[in-house]
C-alpha cells in the first residue's frame, strides 16, 4: 500500500545504513589487519623466497613463513567472517523488518494501524510545511458495519475492510498516507496548498463514491457507504501552536460524527462549534444511562378509540424522558440515541414493564400498544425478554400489541420472522405501524402475519381538505377489509376527520382530537371517571397462562 510503502520505506533505509555501517567498520578492522599483516611478513619473506628460488640464498625463514601460511589463513577467515556478518546483519534487518511492519500495520488491510499513523502524520505536516503546504486529515467511518457484520458473518465484514482499504488505497495520492484506525475506520493524510481546499473536497468525494460501489460476494453483493469527516493541519485550536496528530484526529472524528448524524454517505469539513454539539450530545448519553438507571423514563398513554361505538378500545404506550435538566424529553430526540448507544433494549423492557403494572388495572376488554425499535427485533432473545415480563406482570398476552415499522423488516427478515411467530403463538398481536409512509408497504404486508394496520398519520391529517390523501385511505380501508385486517387511522385532530373517516369505513382512531399523550395517573382519572378501572389485578391475571418453556 502507498500509505505503509511511503513511511515503512523510509524507516527501512534508516535501517539498511545503520546496518551497514556496523558491516562497514568490521570490513575496515579485519581488513586492515590483515593488510598491515600481510605487507609486514609478506615483505619479509617474498623476497627470501625469491632469492631461495633464484638458487642465491637460503631458504625462507621457518618462523616466518608460518606467520605468513597464518596471515593467509586470517585473511580467508576475516573474508568468510566478513561474509557470515554481512549474511547475518541482513537477516536480522529482515526479521526487524517484518516486527517493525507487524507493529506498525494492520495484518487485515496492510494499511498503516492507529499507533503508527500519529509520527507519520507529524512527520507528513512537517515534510509539507517545509513546501508551504498544509495537510487534510481525512476521517472514514463505514455506515452500518455492524449490521453487515451481524447479516453477513465476520468473513464477509473483513472482506468489506479490504475492499474499501484497496478503493482509498487506489485513489491515494503521492505521499498521502492511509491508515486502519480500528473496526471501521480508516484515515487517510493528504498534503495540499492552502487555496486549494476543493481538492480535498473532490478527493473525498472521490472517496464515498468509490467505496458506495458495490462489494461482490459469491452470488449477492454488499452495499456499503461510509461518512468522512475532513480536519485542516491550520485548524488548531490554539493557532500560536502547531497541530499534532492527536488533534487532527479528534477534529476529523466530530466533523465525520457530523456527517453520520446528518444522515450518513457524506462528509463534512470540521468546524469549531460541532464541538460543543458533540459535548452536548455526550452529556446527553450520560444523562439518558443515568436516567434509566433512576426511573426518569416513564411511559405516557394515547387513548385508541372505536369509531363505531364512540368508547376507548385501548392505549398505545409512548415513551417519555421526565429529564430533572431537559425538561420533558419526547421519543423522537432519545430513542435514535439509546439506540445508537445500545440502552434501547434496557429502556423498552423498563417502559414496557411499567406499563404492564399500569395496564393491570384497567378493564380487561383495554389493550395495550407498546412500540418496538428495529434493534431490539435484532436480539434473538427478544421474544423470550417480552414473555417474560408479561408473566411477571401476569397480564394475559392477547391484550398487548407490538407495533414495528417498515424498517424492522428491512434486514434479517427470517430472525424477525421467528421472533414474532414465537409472540403470536403466545397470542401476542403485531401492528404494521406507519402504513404508507414507506416505499414498499405493500410488498411488507406479505413478509409477517399482521394483525392490524396503522395508516401512516400523514394521510390521516389531510384527509378532509385532499381528496389524493383520502383516496389513499380508501384504498387502505379496502385493502384491510381484503386481508381482514383491522385498521387504525393516526393523527386524527379533528372533527371532520372522523366524519370523513366513518364515510369510508370502520376504523380506531387516535389522535390530539381526544387528547395529548398523558401520564399513567392522569390517564388512571380518566379511566376511573369512564367505570374502566378494575381494582383486582389479579382477576385479569387468572387469563395470563404463558408458558415458557414456548418461547422463541
Ligand atoms: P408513533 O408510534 O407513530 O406514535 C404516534 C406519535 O404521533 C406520537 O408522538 C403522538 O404523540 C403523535 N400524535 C398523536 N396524535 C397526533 C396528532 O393528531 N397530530 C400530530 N402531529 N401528532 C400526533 P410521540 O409520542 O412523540 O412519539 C413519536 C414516535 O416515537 C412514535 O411514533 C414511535 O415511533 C416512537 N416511540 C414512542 N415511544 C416509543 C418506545 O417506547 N419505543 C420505541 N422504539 N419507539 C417509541
Ligand atoms: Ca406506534
Ligand atoms: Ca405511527
Amino acid at each position: 500500500m502507498g500509505g505503509i510503502s511511503k513511511f515503512t520505506r523510509w524507516r527501512t533505509a534508516t535501517a539498511e545504513r545503520v546496518g551497514r555501517a556496523d558491516r562497514d567498520l568490521l570490513v575496515l578492522t579485519i581488513g586492515m589487519t590483515a593488510i598491515v599483516m600481510f605487507v609486514n611478513t609478506g615483505g619479509n619473506i617474498m623476497p627470501q623466497v625469491v632469492r631461495s628460488l633464484a638458487g642465491i640464498g637460503l631458504p625462507p625463514d621457518r618462523l616466518l613463513s608460518t606467520a605468513f601460511l597464518l596471515n593467509i589463513a586470517l585473511v580467508i577467515f576475516g573474508w568468510r567472517r566478513y561474509r557470515d556478518l554481512a549474511e547475518e546483519v541482513a537477516e536480522r534487518s529482515r526479521a526487524e523488518e517484518r516486527a517493525r511492519e507487524l507493529a506498525e500495520t494492520d495484518p487485515l488491510t496492510g494499511c498503516l494501524n492507529r499507533r503508527s499513523i500519529a509520527p507519520a502524520t507529524e512527520a507528513l505536516i512537517a515534510a509539507s510545511s517545509e513546501r508551504g503546504e498544509l495537510v487534510a486529515f481525512i476521517m472514514i467511518d463505514i455506515d452500518n458495519f455492524k449490521r453487515i457484520n451481524d447479516a453477513n458473518g465476520h468473513g464477509v465484514g473483513d472482506l468489506v475492510l479490504q475492499e474499501c482499504a484497496r478503493r482509498i488505497e487506489e485513489l491515494l495520492p503521492e505521499r498521502g498516507l492511509l491508515a486502519r484506525l480500528g473496526g471501521d475506520e480508516f484515515a487517510c493524510v493528504v498534503p495540499f496548498h492552502a487555496g486549494m481546499a476543493e481538492r480535498i473536497d473532490e478527493f473525498a468525494e472521490r472517496i464515498t463514491g468509490a467505496v458506495a460501489r458495490p462489494v461482490p460476494h459469491g452470488e449477492q453483493t454488499i452495499e456499503v457507504t461510509v461518512s468522512v469527516g475532513v480536519a485542516r493541519s491550520d485548524g488548531a485550536c490554539d493557532p500560536e501552536r502547531p497541530v499534532d496528530a492527536a488533534e487532527l484526529l479528534h477534529m476529523a472524528d466530530v466533523a465525520m460524527y457530523q456527517a453520520k448524524k446528518a444522515g450518513k454517505n457524506r462528509f463534512f469539513w470540521f468546524e469549531r462549534p460541532m464541538e460543543s454539539e458533540l459535548r452536548f450530545r455526550s452529556e446527553l448519553e450520560t444523562a439518558m444511562r443515568a436516567g434509566i438507571r433512576k426511573g426518569e423514563f416513564v411511559p405516557y398513554y394515547e387513548q385508541q378509540i372505536d369509531l363505531e361505538s364512540g368508547t376507548i378500545s385501548g392505549f398505545e404506550m409512548l415513551a417519555r424522558w421526565q429529564s430533572p435538566r431537559f425538561g420533558l424529553v419526547g421519543p423522537e430526540a432519545f430513542i435514535p440515541i439509546a439506540e445508537d448507544i445500545g440502552v434501547i433494549g434496557e429502556l423498552s423492557e423498563r417502559l414496557i414493564a411499567e406499563a404492564l403494572r399500569d395496564a393491570q388495572g384497567w378493564d380487561p376488554r383495554l389493550t395495550l400498544a407498546v412500540n418496538i425499535s428495529p434493534v431490539q427485533l435484532r436480539d434473538p432473545w427478544f421474544a423470550q425478554k417480552l414473555l417474560k415480563l408479561l408473566i411477571e406482570a401476569r397480564f394475559p398476552p392477547s391484550r398487548l400489541e407490538i407495533e414495528v415499522t417498515e424498517s424492522c423488516l428491512q434486514e434479517n427478515i427470517g430472525l424477525v420472522r421467528s421472533l414474532i411467530t414465537s409472540l403470536k403463538n403466545q397470542g401476542v398481536r403485531i401492528s404494521l405501524d406507519d402504513f404508507g409512509s414507506g416505499y414498499s408497504s405493500l410488498a411488507q404486508l406479505r413478509t409477517l402475519p399482521f394483525d392490524r394496520i396503522k395508516i401512516d398519520r400523514s394521510f390521516v391529517t389531510a384527509i378532509p381538505g385532499n381528496r389524493d390523501s383520502a383516496t389513499i385511505v380508501e384504498a387502505i380501508n379496502s385493502l384491510g377489509e381484503g386481508l381482514g385486517l383491522p385498521i387504525t387511522a393516526e393523527g386524527v385532530k379533528n372533527k371532520a376527520v372522523v366524519e370523513a373517516l366513518k364515510q369510508i369505513g370502520s376504523f380506531t382512531a387516535q389522535g390530539y382530537l381526544y387528547g395529548r399523550p398523558e401520564p399513567a395517573a392522569m390517564m388512571r382519572k380518566r379511566l376511573s371517571a369512564l367505570d374502566l378501572l378494575c381494582d383486582e389485578p389479579a382477576a385479569a391475571a387468572q387469563e395470563a397462562t404463558v408458558p415458557l418453556s414456548g418461547a422463541a
